[in-house]
């Protein structure tokens, strides 16, 4: 498959050198609920993840940040995990089990595929200063009062991946520097102020690491020291991964990653998503409203993962709708027994279908093909052959997409119910036919009379 590359600027094919695809994706910092801008970026590597596992093997690992995170992109502010654990007078500790649990959760309901390695920065602080001390042997990293940090001037290529204006960066900084020597550096270890909760002894003094070095001491850990896909929100561009390449290259002099692969941010009813605002939904926020995560997750595969998407709850309940249509299809489909022979257009939507995928994962386009696949066998199609080569394909593309429901049953006496009323309807007994599905309706089962005979489903267009 191809995937855009934020460094190149273009399109790469994923996968030649080897049968297995390294990928690491940036996790959450768990100090607060994620919300749907999040996880967005987390459905759409995971739909990315799914296509490529179709042809190849794939090692994922994604890393937990419980310590180091903070609040301010350059480098100042409070650790967002001890100011969680004040929020809710709780340990930095508690703070990042709870939230780390509500992630995994969020996950598990969004069809999320569990890395092969889950890994939280605190256990691997170790790593994170042997590669801060393998830096300072190469010359790339000085001290300050506040910590060891990384001398962006020292690195050829800072800031390629955003096109970052070095330049522009050094005249437009702010008095305030700190003890740093150029606007760009970033602390790779920072120091205990004062007493903090979540501390480790290294050999420059008693502190926590930095951010970015947790994400490149762990890929390198697990992955070796280039990745065949690392990926993230676009938020991560100018700083977070513009970071983890400066020092993750210094210390190897090998490319960090083959492809960086972003995904844009979602905007709520056309205004950006702020937790201090409370411009946000939760996953849990959004089952309360009656939604389910397979539409969200639908939803979010709906767009392109380059392009902004506008979330409102109509949308939602569009996808919810969109989400039903394709389970009627599939239901359909199974009940078909005609004969006769495979209809050749179902393989030329079918290719159609895999084809968007494997440019760029374009899930707009795919789905487009399943939807008009969908149009033309419905008028189209009634033998069991056809059938049976659509019914393949939807569960194949339910691997990449999750939309199939699991199976619905009714009971025998509910069955029997709904023959009855065949037989009332073919009698012309309106009246007693339409008391039966009322009486369907009121336990969840709904009818629908088509020509070839009635059909059940448990739900309702919202
Ligand atoms: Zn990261």
């Amino acid at each position: 498959m191809k995937l855009f590359d934020t460094f190149a600027r273009k399109k790469k094919i994923i996968g030649l050198a080897s049968d297995e695809v390294k990928i690491y994706t940036c996790g959450p910092t768990v100090y607060d609920y994620a919300h749907i801008g999040n996880l967005r970026t987390y459905v759409a590597e995971d739909v990315i993840k799914r296509i490529i596992e179709r042809k190849h093997r794939v090692k994922h690992v994604m890393n937990i940040t419980d310590v180091g995170h903070l609040v301010s992109d350059s480098d100042s502010g409070e650790d967002k995990m001890e100011l969680g654990a004040k929020r809710e007078k709780k340990t930095a500790w508690e703070i990042a089990n709870f939230y780390t649990e509500q992630f995994l959760a969020d996950m598990e309901k969004l069809n999320i595929k569990k890395p092969s390695i889950l890994c939280k920065a605190t256990d691997h602080i170790k790593e994170m200063i042997y590669l801060v001390a393998s830096l300072e042997k190469k010359g790339y990293t000085y001290l300050t009062e506040d910590g060891v940090y990384f001398d962006t001037s020292k690195f050829k290529d800072y800031g390629r991946l955003a096109r970052l204006d070095k330049e522009g960066l050094e005249a437009g900084k702010r008095v305030d520097m700190g003890g740093k020597r150029n606007a760009t550096d970033f602390a790779l270890w920072k120091f205990s102020k004062e007493k903090r909760q979540m501390e480790w002894h290294s050999p420059w003094g008693i502190g926590f690491p930095g951010w970015h070095i947790e994400c490149s001491a762990m890929a390198m850990k697990y992955l070796g020291k280039t990745l065949d896909i690392h990926a993230g929100g676009i938020d991560h561009i100018p700083v977070h991964h513009t970071n983890e390449i400066a020092q993750s290259e210094a210390a190897t002099g090998k490319k960090f990653s083959k492809v960086w692969m972003h995904v844009a941010f979602i905007l709520l009813e056309g205004k950006k998503i702020s937790k201090s605002l409370g411009n946000y939904y939760t996953l849990s926020q959004l089952e309360e409203k009656g939604f389910s995560a397979a539409a969200f997750r639908y939803l979010c595969a709906s767009s392109h993962y380059r392009s902004e998407m506008n979330f409102t709850l109509d949308g939602l309940r569009d996808s919810e709708n969109a989400l039903h249509t394709i389970n009627d299809f599939y239901r359909r489909m199974k009940e078909i027994k005609g004969s006769g022979n495979e209809n050749r257009k179902i393989s030329a939507y079918e290719k159609k279908f895999w084809a968007a995928l494997e440019d760029d994962a374009n899930t707009p386009n795919a789905l487009g093909a399943l939807f008009g696949m969908a149009r033309f066998a419905n008028k189209n199609i009634n033998s069991e052959k056809s059938a049976r080569k659509i019914i393949e394909f939807l569960e194949d593309a339910d691997k990449v997409f999750c939309f199939l429901e699991s199976e619905e049953t009714i009971s025998d006496e509910e069955a029997n119910m709904i023959k009855e009323r065949e037989k009332m309807r073919k009698s012309g007994d309106y009246m007693a036919s339409d008391e039966i599905r009322k009486k369907l309706a009121e336990r969840g089962i709904y009818l629908e009379d088509a020509p070839e005979g009635t059909r059940w489903k448990k739900h309702e267009k919202r």
